[in-house]
């Protein structure tokens, strides 16, 4: 994704053959910790790996993190992605692993895509049932027009796309800082209800525009946030074109740990991130603290103490302080002040397994399918219909949402959840039986529920462009005093596009640009990395001269 605030071409860094960089080779199986076995911390670890360098990944849970894949109990192999499920081809750094690695995807079936074979739409109790957009009445493609006058009127969005396409750093940079100063204290809300368009339109355009949303469904429960957030979404077209994995997301992790690089500094043939770790990444990080000997020092729950020369942290930056002792002078002030700011998005989801793909039968007095993909403003939110092919048991996204959504079903179980959705379609379809479809247990989750993550996903509020930028341009630490320097913050919520796995790996990289740096390695000149061209089309800075300075204790003066 040609993210605005850094519009660096992560893919083209990734293909040259000149590779990423190197380290002096001095430093060769010099151990460096990560922490997090999500695909962050497995693309930085890769990475670092193929330089000669010893990774050595702490995770507290699974490996994948919330890239995370379950099977079902009656039939392993049918599975349900709880965290991420649907990946943009715009993604391109993304699609380089997936595609390295040899996986296989296949078209995600959102609302009204062409892999989705018909889509319900029931909002205030009436139902619309399309094949494809064509079919709606002409009032949603009000709403659909209301919001691409509003995005191009008031957001060079035509402007900005052809910009991307043609990878012009030039003007999307200053497209962008435009808009951002203008638009970093918008809500999403405000931006639509303030936008001539759906001023014309009125409220139930409105209405029916955070119901039904655009590309991957409803989107009301980001209304709070920052209209910036959402800027990069359509920017960057990663609201469309969306692939899963086949056989599940987690696959993807799960090769980074498993597959020996072609050609790698230092280690042998065959090296695997799994082969360095004897099979099993080391456990939960209790503690991180700078050591007399000016190391960092890295404290398992199981009590085992490491010092390292390096450490980057991809797990939720907020664990930093509610799970992990982090000593605070490890960053300064104003950046423990992003950390704590960063806004999770709380997700659920909730899956059943069923016989077969029956929603294909066709009602014979209507003519259409008997269920359909389905957007409602109903508890459920969006149903999606996961199909694993004829004569195989298929499965159904009973519910994704989303906040507020989410947090309702926070306190129930996953038969209280499933009883109160299956009570939601049948409102919707009063003929079809969906219950006595499903075969064994419900698989649910609620990603705000795990203290490993306490949130699914980050997006920022209005005002935290300061916040986020901060985060973002961290592993560039050539201005940072000494005692700050070495630990470097990678993953979803330090990325511009948090939500997308794009971001989670486009900030390993970086934290793989600043891990070489620090220990005296540098890219080749033919190739760039993003800490060398951050200062030219880096994101700007907005922060005020300090309110508070840094002694270089870390104490608040
Ligand atoms: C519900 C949901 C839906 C999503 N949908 C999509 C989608 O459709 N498309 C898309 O592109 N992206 C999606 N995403 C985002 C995508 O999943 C993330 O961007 C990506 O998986 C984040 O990877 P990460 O490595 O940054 O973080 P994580 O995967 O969170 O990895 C961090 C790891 O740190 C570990 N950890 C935590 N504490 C400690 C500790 N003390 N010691 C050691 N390890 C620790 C965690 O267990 C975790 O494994 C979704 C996410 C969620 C939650």
């Amino acid at each position: 994704m040609l993210n605005p605030d850094f519009p660096f071409s992560y893919d083209h860094f990734l293909a040259h053959p000149a590779g990423l960089g190197s380290v002096p080779e001095e430093q060769y199986g010099t151990e460096v910790a990560i922490i997090g076995a999500g695909l962050s911390g497995l693309v930085t670890a890769f990475e670092l790996m193929k330089m000669g360098l010893k990774p050595v990944i702490y995770e507290a849970d699974q490996l994948g993190g919330r890239l995370r894949t379950a099977g079902f109990d009656a039939a392993p192999h049918v599975v349900a992605d709880l965290g991420g499920m649907r990946f943009p081809v715009s993604g391109k750094a993304f699609y380089h692993y997936v595609d390295g690695l040899g996986l296989s995807t296949e078209a995600f079936p959102n609302p009204l895509s062409a892999s989705t074979s018909s889509t319900v739409i029931e909002l205030a109790g009436a139902k619309y049932y399309a094949r494809t957009e064509d079919d709606l009445p002409e009032f949603f493609h009000e709403v659909a027009r209301a919001w691409r006058a509003a995005i191009n009127d008031e957001a060079d969005f035509a402007a900005m796309q052809e910009a991307i396409k043609a990878r012009d750093t030039a003007t999307i940079k200053r497209l962008w800082n435009a808009l951002l100063v203008r638009f970093d204290e918008e809500t999403f809300y405000g931006f639509i209800a303030n936008s001539e368009a759906f001023k014309q339109a009125g409220f139930a355009h409105r209405e029916a525009f955070g119901q039904v949303g655009f590309g991957t469904g409803g989107w009301d429960t980001d209304f709070p946030n920052s209209i910036l957030e959402i800027l990069r979404v359509v920017y960057t077209d990663a609201d469309g074109g969306h692939r899963s994995i086949s056989g599940g997301a987690q696959r993807l992790p799960e090769a980074l740990w498993q597959e020996a690089p072609e050609s790698m500094a230092h280690w042998p043939a065959g090296t695997t991130l799994e082969s360095l770790h004897s099979g099993a990444p080391r456990g939960a990080v209790a503690k991180v603290t700078r050591a007399p000997d000016g190391t960092l020092e890295i404290t398992e729950r199981c009590g085992r103490r490491d010092r390292y020369a390096a450490v980057v942290s991809t797990c939720q930056s907020w664990l930093l302080s509610t799970r992990i002792d982090t000593q605070e002078s490890l960053f300064a002030p104003s950046m423990w002040t992003a950390i704590e700011r960063s806004h999770y998005m709380q997700s659920s989801k909730t899956f059943v397994m069923v016989d077969r793909p029956f929603w294909k039968d066709i009602d014979p007095e209507t003519g259409q399918e008997v269920l359909s993909m389905t957007l409602t403003d109903r508890l459920n939110r969006a149903t999606y219909l996961l199909d694993n092919g004829e004569g195989k048991p298929a499965v159904i996204l009973l519910s994704y949402t989303w906040n507020d959504d989410a947090l309702k079903w926070l306190s129930l179980s996953a038969e209280e959840r499933v009883e109160l959705m299956l009570h939601s379609l049948k409102q919707i379809y009063p003929k079809v039986d969906i219950a006595s479809h499903i075969i064994g247990s419900p698989i649910t989750v609620s990603w705000e529920a795990d203290p490993n993550f306490m949130g699914a996903f980050k997006a920022n509020l209005p005002g935290h462009y300061r916040y986020q930028q901060r985060l973002f341009t961290h592993f560039k630490q050539d201005e940072l005093p000494e005692h700050q320097r070495g630990i470097f913050l990678a993953g979803d919520d330090v990325s511009f596009t948090a939500g997308w796995a794009d971001g989670a790996v486009t900030t390993g990289l970086n934290a793989v640009w600043g891990v070489m740096n620090h220990l005296g390695g540098a890219c080749s000149p033919d190739n760039p990395g993003p800490g060398d061209k951050l200062a030219e089309f880096g994101p700007i800075s907005l922060d005020e001269p300090a309110l508070v300075e840094d002694d270089g204790t870390g104490a608040i003066q």
